[in-house]
């Protein structure tokens, strides 16, 4: 299958919401994909992350993760999402924080500097010293987690020409298909 790392994998808002949206539908244990399970595509992801995502002025020449960090940075990424996903639903996420603390400090501790896994780990802890959590959401679609930067702050999903069409498609499709049934 072709895939490349296009804009619309970068709309989390901050490099560490786009490293833990590698993993697509991760609600739908069926349909889910983990876009760093091959390994041609996690090399190229820091390249593309450089020009598109949206802290891309805090990083260059970013190093693709070594490969004795590979399980450390995978296990950083899940903790992560774990963590801001429940913190969003409003469940009690005080053991997913030290989980992501500690991977985090594992990260930190092996990675080079102008690595992504260290440029993943001060994103993250970027995102939990900032007030920005509060703008931070669950795309209704797909299920990443983004950061909604509008001024009232009205986004519903990670990109209005992804996720927002193919909501308002399937809306149409059903209420086509309801006229032709009645
Ligand atoms: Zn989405």
């Amino acid at each position: 299958m072709n895939f490349s790392w296009t804009p619309h994998r970068f709309a989390g808002g901050a490099l560490a919401l786009d490293v833990a949206n590698s993993v697509i539908l991760r609600f739908d244990p069926a349909r889910s994909i983990d876009r760093f399970a091959e390994p041609k595509q996690m090399e190229a992801f820091p390249k593309a992350a450089e020009k598109f995502s949206a802290e891309r002025a805090l990083f260059s020449d970013l190093a693709p993760v070594e490969p004795e960090n590979h399980a450390p940075f995978i296990a950083l990424r899940e903790a992560i999402d774990r963590y801001f996903r429940t913190r969003l639903t409003g469940d009690d996420a005080q053991t997913l924080l030290a989980d992501f603390l500690e991977a985090t400090a594992t990260v930190l501790r092996r990675a080079r500097k102008n690595s992504l896994e260290a440029a993943t780990a001060h994103s993250a802890l970027r995102l939990l010293a900032e007030a920005e959590i509060v703008r931070m959401k669950i795309c209704g679609s797909c299920g990443w987690l983004f950061i909604d930067r509008s001024r009232n702050r009205s986004r519903t999903w990670c990109d209005m020409a992804v996720c927002g069409n193919r909501v308002k498609a399937s809306r149409h499709y059903h209420r086509r298909k309801k006229e032709a049934v009645s």
